[in-house]
């Protein structure tokens, strides 16, 4: 490959040797046309008329009366679909089309990467499959309709435990049998190198959006920036924007489940230990023998046992800050922001706003923070209903 891939020790490809030439055709195919003035062209227009950007960077008036400091939500939730995914999805997909790919393949655990693809699959006209453990089939049900509603067909993988790390290695598998007409459209930013570099690419749109917002509207750059982590992507695209502007602190958000020592939790960079899976080398949660450990979230969207690279890069060089927050503490946040705004947060960005609410007594009134509302809750009401009777 043309670049190495490696965010300081972390990334890389460490995949089965059939995948290097399918991973390098990605990688130039990237580099040729991202930077290209029709495809970036093609890619702005659809991300204004079908997924509707700019999102506005809303000042929650209310919220931050609450919190005492001053809160922007960056509203990811008012994309088609209802979440950042869709960023990702159109990026890649054009990058299908343009490598004349004709049929698209996805992994998905609770079904919303597996949702976005099979939308634009549909979009585009393209043959879409969606690798979907057998046990998340089952778990996931309307999700698994809708992707069939728009024209895909959904594979459930038996092996392993049935879920998200079992999806991803058997669409893997499929690719490397069928890479002349298939592109794998992966779903957040990890996985092997180019991956990690791509997904970022097309969610980094967040952060020069809310950049450039935050300087109109306030005539200053914030002073923190807060994202829910699972694979990283809406964190990464929303860092992206501010990572050079060295006083602007980041804090990524991870999945503290039912507790980081007694149960099940899902924060792997702030528990987690170097190793590989999927092709790439990260903080990983995983047992005293290095197997992959369960992990467990109240939001599917953050259940996932790796983290991108460039994470792990941040949190060693300090630039940005890695803390997990329990189930308990994101379903008060959930309900928060409904009372407050009338804004019903998934759970997956509710972390984030969880967080906050924990910071509440050291915040003074002129501090500025943007927060990454990375999806709507409307998914969730079911699991929050089952937590909190009102
Ligand atoms: C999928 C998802 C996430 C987690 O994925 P990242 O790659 O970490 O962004 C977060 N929020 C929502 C709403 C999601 O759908």
């Amino acid at each position: 490959m043309k670049y190495p891939g490696r965010y300081g020790p972390y990334g890389g490809f460490y995949v089965p040797e059939v995948l290097i030439p399918v991973l390098e055709e990605l990688e130039e195919a990237f580099y040729n046309f991202y930077q290209d003035k029709r495809f970036i062209k093609d890619l702005q227009l659809l991300n204004r008329d079908y997924a509707g950007r700019p999102t506005p960077l809303y000042h929650a008036s209310r919220l931050s009366e609450h919190l005492g400091c001053q809160l922007l939500l960056k509203r990811e939730d008012l994309l088609h679909g209802g979440a950042h995914k869709v960023n990702n999805c159109l990026g890649q997909a054009l990058l299908a089309k343009y490598m004349k790919k004709t049929k698209l393949i996805a992994e998905t655990g609770a079904g919303q990467h597996g949702l976005a693809t099979a939308m634009i699959g549909a979009l585009f006209g393209m043959e879409t499959k969606i690798f979907m453990g057998a046990v998340d089939v089952e778990r996931q049900s309307v999700n698994v309709h809708k992707m069939k509603l728009c024209g895909a067909q959904v594979i459930p993988v038996e092996g392993g435990t049935g879920t998200l790390k079992d999806a991803i290695n058997e669409a893997l598998r499929y690719w490397t049998a069928n890479v002349s007409d298939t592109f794998y459209l992966f779903g957040t930013a990890a996985g092997p190198h180019p991956y990690p570099t791509i997904v970022r690419h097309f969610q980094s749109v967040i952060g020069t959006e809310a950049r450039q917002q935050c300087l109109e509207q306030t005539d200053r750059l914030p002073d923190k920036v807060i994202a829910c982590i699972g694979g990283g992507s809406n964190a990464i695209g929303i860092f992206s924007g501010f990572v050079d502007d060295r006083q602007v602190e980041l804090i990524g958000v991870e999945a503290g489940g039912e507790g980081l020592t007694a149960g099940k939790h899902a924060a792997t960079l702030v528990a987690g230990r170097v190793g590989i899976l999927h092709g790439v080398k990260s903080y990983l949660l995983q047992n005293s023998e290095g197997q992959i450990a369960e992990t467990e979230s109240i939001s599917a969207g953050l259940d996932y046992p790796g983290v991108g690279p460039e994470h792990c890069q941040l949190k060693d060089s300090g630039r940005a800050k890695y803390v997990a927050l329990e189930d308990e503490k994101v379903l008060d946040a959930f309900e928060l922001l409904c009372r407050c705004e009338g804004i019903l947060p998934a759970l997956e960005s509710s972390h984030a706003l969880a967080w906050l609410m924990q910071q509440k007594e050291k915040f003074q009134k002129d501090q500025l923070i943007i927060l990454n509302l990375s999806g709507r809750g409307d998914k969730d009401v079911g699991i929050v209903e089952k937590y909190r009777k009102l």
